[in-house]
């Protein structure tokens, strides 16, 4: 396996963590960027790892990963209400 391809798997899978279901500790972003977004154990934000990713792969594929890691999110979040919901009932 190619070292950027490890590159690009890690930085898929910190930008995966950005988005975790359970209350995790964010923090400052370590490169300090000053672009308002928290970062999950405070390494980098999702922009700055959005960057690096861009850096290898290209922008258009680096945006086109992180929405659908959001959209994953959006998914597996309405799956935890509804389980959630039908818990209680
Ligand atoms: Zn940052």
């Amino acid at each position: 396996m190619s070292d950027n391809f490890q590159k690009v798997e890690h930085l898929c899978y910190q930008i995966k963590r950005q988005y975790p279901l359970w209350p995790s500790t964010f923090g400052q972003c370590s490169r300090e960027c000053g672009r308002g977004k928290m970062a999950r154990g405070s390494g980098l934000c999702e922009d700055c790892l959005v960057d690096e990713l861009s850096s290898l792969v290209g922008e258009r594929l680096s945006k086109e990963y992180l929405n659908t890691i959001k959209y994953e999110f959006e998914l597996l979040s309405h799956f935890k209400e509804i389980m959630d919901d039908s818990s209680q009932s």
